[in-house]
């Protein structure tokens, strides 16, 4: 069996190889490499793709994350209400901006925030709600704007693992992200839209905050050398966006091919019992950022580990949640009680899944997790 990797981004890039070469070739030509016409162009193509009105590319996912939070212009001490079950650069921006992050739990089933816990969390300090859109599945949206629309909240969407995923609602589909006031991704280069270096972006269909946040990006900068407010410098390369729009083209393809890996690891490990496979929620189209089991009554670190000699990679995200991290025990929140999110934290296994896996790399990885289950019964 060839070298399984949780994501295999050689091949992917082999498929693409002769688009992408001449595109950088192009760009180092062009000598065009900051905010260049390919910049512009991934801008209005990705604006097209979520049918949102401006996408605002940055730097990386973790900027595109603070810069949204800078752009509502909180005072230090306001708190942010988000789930402590994720990746640490959701909660991160929060407390380095001064603010206060408000731990809530997750549901069990979706991994995404639960929206019933939200106006218990509620103080009149509460000043933005900050969803994640968890291993490619939406959190419930309808429910959290509807709560957060009432208390006149915004939403930032952390859609940095679900980009391309639609929400239904009443009016028609509509992409995570551009759901609440403003939407943030990442390119990193294993996300499922991943750029050659770092990336990010910014979507909102407000012309308000699109103008502060095009500002915030660029110093602060209305006309040069002009500077309205304190911003930062959070630009994406030329290079980089190249080579996003070649891999837009090809995001719903992706998007697809990891669909055809959670469909078959669905089908396998449906008949062992603790086995959970991940829930797809009827409310939208999970786009299997990661394919992640919770494991009821196995031994999660065994399985882990057992994997581990058959050179099958599987990770734990994350293995400390938000609310358990050191940075944040000024803020006592390990007193915090969220019993879900500990329950998962103690019981997720994510299995490699990717654009390019072969049904002979799934056999092997299923068989490894068989075989484990034979030795524990
Ligand atoms: C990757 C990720 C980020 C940060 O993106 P970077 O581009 O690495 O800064 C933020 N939130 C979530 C949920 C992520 O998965």
């Amino acid at each position: 069996m060839d070298n399984i990797q949780m994501v295999d981004l050689k091949s992917q890039y082999k498929k693409i190889k002769s688009a992408v070469d001449k595109a950088i070739g192009d760009v180092i030509e062009s000598a065009q490499f900051i905010n260049g016409p390919e910049v512009k162009s991934f801008q209005s193509e990705l604006e097209s793709y979520l049918d949102t009105k401006h996408v605002i590319p940055c730097a990386n996912g973790t900027d595109a994350l603070q810069i949204s939070l800078m752009a509502l212009d909180l005072k230090p001490g306001d708190e942010v209400i988000t789930p402590s079950f994720t990746f640490i650069a959701t909660t991160e921006v929060i407390a380095l901006l001064g603010l206060k992050p408000v731990f809530i739990d997750v549901k069990k089933d979706t991994f995404c925030m639960d929206a019933s816990q939200i106006e218990n969390a509620i103080t009149d300090k509460t000043k933005a709600i900050v969803p994640v859109h968890l291993y490619g599945q939406a959190a419930d949206m309808g429910e959290i704007m509807r709560i957060a629309d009432k208390h006149n909240l915004p939403v930032i969407e952390d859609n940095a693992q679900a980009i391309g995923s639609d929400y239904h609602t009443s009016s028609g589909d509509k992409k995570t992200g551009t759901i609440g006031q403003i939407g943030c991704t990442s390119f990193f280069p294993s996300k499922n839209l991943g750029c050659y270096g770092d990336g990010g972006a910014i979507f909102t269909n407000s012309d308000e905050l699109a103008a502060k946040m095009r500002m915030i990006v660029n110093h602060g900068q209305s006309k040069r050398y002009y500077h309205d407010v304190v911003g930062c410098n959070s630009r994406l390369d030329s290079i980089q966006a190249a080579v996003l729009r070649i891999k837009l083209k090809e995001l719903d393809g992706y998007i697809n091919a990891r669909r055809k890996v959670a469909d078959y690891y669905d089908n396998f490990f449906a008949q062992f019992e603790g086995v959970n496979t991940p829930v797809r929620s009827d409310k939208s189209r999970h786009v299997f950022h990661q394919y992640t089991l919770t494991l009821e009554g196995i031994d999660r670190d065994a399985l882990n580990a057992f994997l581990a000699e058959k050179n099958i990679p599987s990770m734990i995200y994350y293995p400390v949640p938000a609310h358990k991290q050191e940075m944040f025990s000024s803020f006592n929140s390990a007193e915090t009680e969220l019993p879900a999110t500990d329950w998962l934290g103690e019981r997720v296994l994510s299995l490699p899944i990717h654009t390019e896996m072969s049904e002979e790399q799934l056999a092997f990885i299923c068989n490894g997790v068989a075989e484990f289950m034979k030795i524990e019964a």
